[in-house]
């Protein structure tokens, strides 16, 4: 096992141990289901499903949980503002359950476009209120809880550690408090457990509770999911860098404080943002893009996967309909390509079997295999896993069969559909027209080789109207359509 994963507990790479040989417990917070997720939100999940592919390609078995926010979360995450789920029903006229069931719903039609594998485990908070509440009363006997104003808030001064992941300066913190925060808490950074003043007349959902009738705060949903279906402690923690300070800061807190085991998650993963030309997308700005408003401009989502593949999870990414257009060339030309080597190799290997390091060819391309994976273990490099993939496609000198069999395994990971987009190759990309172009670019090297370059001149325009375009590269020419 030579993965290594960026802890931000610790801020440095670490490798991964999990805490049981062989198993894998990661908890990846999921969506608030009042609104479509947004192409931001979508690199999350790509994020977590990324790390779950590359988990299973090392042989662990993972055990992956999502939770569904359908109660509790405000527009503030610190407790602050409107109901997420209350306001966008009553603006509806639906009901919040009607709410959420819709938007769950488009989420899992959204991941499932872009090949994020399904969790072992989907929860949603309204299912869980009952743990929630089994969790909360473990945090007060352990003397962590303080009712004021009719709700029942964690007192971060109980709790020394409080702020650690985030690094959080908490004086400073509450020397320069801002104005407008809940008059109720001590510190500014204690947040709510469970609410029974509701700050809305038409509270939906509402449960019976030790503290009163009321609703739960958001943290508490994923402190509670995660422990029931993980255990106490367990692997991985994952979600967007926003949610460093509050959000992971507080369910650290909570569910420490709960069963006084420490660390409670042994890593803690957190992708960068997606941002726009403009600045950071946010669902409750109202300015966002979807998947659907993506796929509306003629875009395969899966060309979307890709260009999220192209960056780096820890680096912030600027989401430009130029650059998906460079994603979308990018994918056709893999299928161009796959359709030569299955062209050539005469049939497209079921099955993807390893090839074995031996001869020169093959030994190349187990390479190639054992260089991908090391960069998946290298905190998840899927830039350099892409490169990996393209060296191969580009090298005309390897048996296509393998080549096709390597390619196959390493979409186990990438998961760009790659089998399934030669499968389904429309017929004007058939055998036929491979083979001429392959030939017209052999006899243009031959021209160029005898220094008619008129002749190798002509051939690449003769293509170029037809809509192929020639790249030359190092030993080899590829094509792809314009
Ligand atoms: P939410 O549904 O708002 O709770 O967010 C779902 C996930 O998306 C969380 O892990 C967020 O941290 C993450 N997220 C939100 N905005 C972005 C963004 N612009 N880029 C990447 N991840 C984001
Ligand atoms: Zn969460």
């Amino acid at each position: 096992m030579k993965l290594k994963i960026f802890n931000t507990l610790g801020r440095e790479l670490q490798a991964f141990e999990p805490r049981e040989p062989g198993k894998v417990g990661f908890y990846g917070c999921g969506p608030t289901v009042y609104n479509y997720a947004h192409i931001g939100n979508l690199r999350a999940y790509v994020h977590h499903d990324i790390l779950v592919r590359t988990l299973r390609l090392l042989g662990l078995d993972v055990a992956h949980v999502m939770n569904i926010t359908d109660v509790g979360h405000l527009s503030g995450d610190n407790d602050e503002g409107d109901d997420k789920m209350v306001r966008t029903a009553e603006e509806r006229g639906k009901s919040v359950l009607e709410i959420a069931e819709f938007y769950t719903k488009a989420f899992f039609n959204d991941t499932e476009r872009m090949n994020i594998l399904k969790p072992t485990v989907i929860c949603r908070a309204t299912d869980h209120v009952a743990d929630m509440i089994d969790l909360i009363k473990k945090i007060e006997a352990g003397g962590y809880t303080y009712m004021a104003g009719g709700n029942l808030y964690f007192d971060i001064a109980k709790f020394p550690p409080y702020g650690d992941l985030a690094r959080l300066k908490l004086d400073d913190q509450k020397a320069g408090a801002r104005t407008g925060v809940d008059a109720n808490k001590r510190n500014p950074q204690d947040f709510v457990l469970w609410f029974t003043k509701s700050k809305f007349e038409n509270q939906a959902l509402v449960w019976d509770s030790p503290w009163g009738r009321g609703y739960p705060g958001w943290h508490i949903e994923c402190s509670a999911m995660s422990i029931k279906y993980l255990g106490d402690q367990f692997d991985i923690h994952a979600g967007g860098i926003d949610h460093i300070p509050i959000h992971h800061t507080n369910e650290i807190a909570q569910s420490e404080a709960a069963t006084g085991k420490h660390p409670w998650v042994k890593y803690w993963l957190h992708n960068e943002f997606l941002v726009l030309d403009r600045g950071k997308m946010s669902k409750s700005s109202g300015t966002f893009l979807t998947l659907q408003s993506l796929v509306d401009k003629g875009f395969d989502p899966l060309d979307y996967r890709y260009f999220l593949l192209g960056g780096h999870y820890r680096s912030q990414l600027q989401f430009s309909f130029e650059a998906l257009e460079g994603a979308r060339n990018a994918r056709r030309a893999i299928r161009d390509r796959l359709k030569v080597l299955a062209d050539k190799a005469g049939t497209i290997p079921a099955t993807a079997p390893l090839p074995a390091v031996g001869d020169s060819a093959v030994g190349k391309i187990a390479e190639a295999l054992a260089a991908f994976k090391s960069a998946l273990e290298d905190d998840l490099s899927t830039p350099r896993a892409l490169a990996e993939l393209w060296g191969l496609l580009r090298d005309n000198a390897l048996p296509p069969a393998e080549v096709l069999a390597a390619v196959f395994d390493m979409d186990r990971v990438l998961g760009l559909s790659l089998e399934a987009s030669l499968r389904e190759a429309k017929p004007e990309e058939s055998g036929d027209l491979v083979r001429e172009i392959e030939g017209l670019i052999a006899e243009r090297a031959a021209a160029k080789k005898a220094k008619d370059f008129a002749k190798a001149d002509a051939i690449r325009n003769g293509l170029k109207e037809r809509g192929i375009i020639l790249e030359d590269g190092p030993g080899s020419t590829l094509w792809r359509r314009s």
